[in-house]
């Protein structure tokens, strides 16, 4: 073969690799701990009537951080200014690590959201008062919000789950990763703060989709 075939052979097969990293690459949104609320709980905690006020839209289309925040308490401790996530949902739910659970001294499950049966409460305590919710602890289960489009593109489903593999220093692979599909998600991958430690991501480093 000649030279200049070989390099061309050669840098095809290097484009054609990149571009299937590029169609696989995900990326990052980390969650610290948060609290979502129902109209009847936000109302205790801040008062009659009380709509939420905006503080900066969330990548995924319609979710945004309130400016409220509220104390979350348990027996053994409590985080102070723990920010509400709105819109505002039919059940409140606290989304902490599994590092923040030993900190509060209660056994909060990996769970997917909204499924909170099983789950330890908290006390939620706003300006105008508290309220102690029966359930609704979580470490949410890593997942990824994704745009029925792209996941037609790479051949995925809802509710699959995949892996995802992370680069630079702490590269590694992470299993059990949900896949979320809808038309009103954009594509991102959420883990938390411990996750995003463990592997030194931060918010918009991206990791490589593998299908299992
Ligand atoms: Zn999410």
């Amino acid at each position: 073969m000649q030279t200049e075939e070989t390099i061309k052979l050669v840098t095809k097969l290097v484009m054609d690799k990149l571009s299937d990293l590029e169609k696989y690459k995900i990326p990052i949104g980390v969650s610290n701990r948060h609290v979502h609320v129902s109209q009847a709980d936000l109302e205790v905690l801040f008062g009659k009537g009380y709509v939420l006020t905006k503080k900066s839209d969330l990548k995924q289309p319609g979710q945004f951080a309130a400016n409220e925040t509220v104390t979350i308490r348990c027996q053994k401790g409590e985080f102070k200014k723990v920010r509400i996530l709105g819109p505002i949902r039919e059940r409140s739910q606290v989304e902490i690590s599994l590092t923040d659970s030993f900190r509060l001294g209660i056994k909060a499950p990996i769970k997917e959201s909204g499924h909170l049966e099983n789950t330890p409460g908290v006390e939620l305590i706003g300006p105008n008062g508290s309220v102690k919710i029966e359930q609704g602890t979580i470490v949410a289960l890593r997942h990824i919000h994704m745009p029925p489009e792209y996941a037609e593109k790479i051949g995925v489903k809802d509710k699959e789950i995949v892996e995802v593999e992370t680069l630079g220093e702490r590269e590694g692979i992470l299993g059990n990763v949900l896949v979320r599909i809808s038309d009103k998600f954009s594509l991102e991958m959420h883990i938390d703060i411990d996750e995003a430690n463990a592997c030194a991501l931060k918010n918009n480093d991206f990791v490589i989709l593998r299908k299992i």
